[in-house]
């Protein structure tokens, strides 16, 4: 099988997105992306995460040409490809419904420097991409667009996306801005929060070039 590590992680990635709440359902889905092979493995459309096995993900190259897998492949297989073709660090993709960024992409608001940790996006600001119909190449170009210098996106009434150097980096990314939109919200029950300025984050996301032990040559 092709990509067998990449479909490994992908059946174990979509089991935990299960269990940490991040996807409800069949909703949500995962990629790696090969740049080596031209090559994207993605999690299969509409299977429940605890039924998807390695050999059901699909491997299938940036033009929509699925190269190995008997699954169709998920439906936002394009928004997987633009993000992969206009961010040539990102190696995985994860897109999710969760409660709290998907109640703020309801609003069209963006998520905010409520707290400091949302420059393990890499920005001050999460943005809000305009709505359009799921599983669209409308959608993947809005996406993309609005998401621009950002590792994550909300989509409005329909959920979050985020992408990172491999897939362990995009989920972590995705449970973060989960955390982030948890607190937002909660903080607005509360009052009006405090937003971190412009110059507080460029010194966080300074500090963050070198936080937490030597990595890899990836920034993020
Ligand atoms: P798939 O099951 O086709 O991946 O679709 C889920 C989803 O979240 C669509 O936006
Ligand atoms: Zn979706």
């Amino acid at each position: 099988m092709r990509m067998n590590e990449a479909r490994r992680q992908i059946a174990a990635y979509g089991r935990r997105m299960s269990a940490d709440r991040l996807s409800t359902g069949t909703s949500g889905n995962l990629s790696i992306y090969d740049p080596a092979e031209g090559l994207m493995a993605i999690s299969p459309s509409g299977m429940a995460y605890d039924a998807i096995a390695p050999e059901d993900v699909v491997v299938m190259d940036l033009e929509a040409h699925v190269v190995e897998g008997g699954r169709k492949p998920s439906s936002e297989w394009a928004l997987h490809t633009a993000f992969y073709r206009a961010k040539p660090r990102a190696r995985a993709v994860v897109h999710a419904h969760s409660m709290y960024c998907t109640a703020f992409a309801i609003l069209g608001q963006p998520l905010r420097a409520v707290h400091y940790m949302i420059a393990s996006a890499g920005t001050d600001v999460i943005p809000c991409a305009p709505y359009r119909t799921f599983g669209t190449v409308e959608l993947a170009e809005t996406a993309v667009e609005a998401c621009g210098e950002s590792d994550a996106v909300l989509l409005a009434n329909h959920g979050l996306v985020a992408c990172g150097a491999d897939l362990e980096r995009a989920y972590a990314l995705a449970c973060d801005m989960e955390f982030l939109a948890e607190l937002q919200y909660r903080a607005m029950c509360i009052g009006d929060p405090n937003v971190l300025s412009h110059q507080q984050m460029a010194e966080v996301l300074e500090r963050f070039q070198t936080y937490g032990q030597p990595k890899d040559d990836s920034p993020r």
